[in-house]
């Protein structure tokens, strides 16, 4: 058995990565340059936690509560990015339709104008998401 197949096993039942892995790898990473320039103490055991949990999160088998978290995390991201508009929460108008990106995948979703609020199931990824039209 090579060491492909036995991390595909090791793997196998394991939640894996996600957009929140790939978030607080990133934190992590930039934590790290900044600790190159500005000495600050606990700074590097601060990447060191951050990267554990990574790790805790990867290898973790409550895929539930791990996909849940990584709900939050998209959440929290998408009204973020909100605050400066440049989401593509905010509906484009086209004739009689809305177009709506999805939050997680960003694909394109045309939704008739008018409806009140709808809960909208995006065709690629099949998130739910509630929107005014
Ligand atoms: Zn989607």
């Amino acid at each position: 058995m090579n060491w492909r197949d036995k991390l595909s096993r090791f793997m196998y039942g394991r939640y894996g990565q996600d957009q929140f892995s790939r978030f607080l790898l990133l934190v992590g990473l930039v934590i790290l340059v900044i600790s190159m320039f500005v000495r600050i103490p606990g700074l590097s055991l601060l990447v060191l936690l951050l990267l554990g949990y990574v790790y805790f999160r990867m290898l973790s088998r409550n895929v539930t509560a791990r996909y849940a978290e990584n709900q939050k995390y998209l959440e929290l991201k998408a009204r973020f990015l909100g605050l400066f508009g440049k989401n593509g929460h905010r509906a484009q108008r086209q004739g009689d339709n809305m177009i709506f990106r999805c939050p997680k995948c960003s694909q394109k979703i045309r939704i008739p104008c008018g409806k009140g609020m709808v809960e909208i199931t995006c065709p690629k990824c099949r998130t739910k998401f509630r929107k005014r039209t």
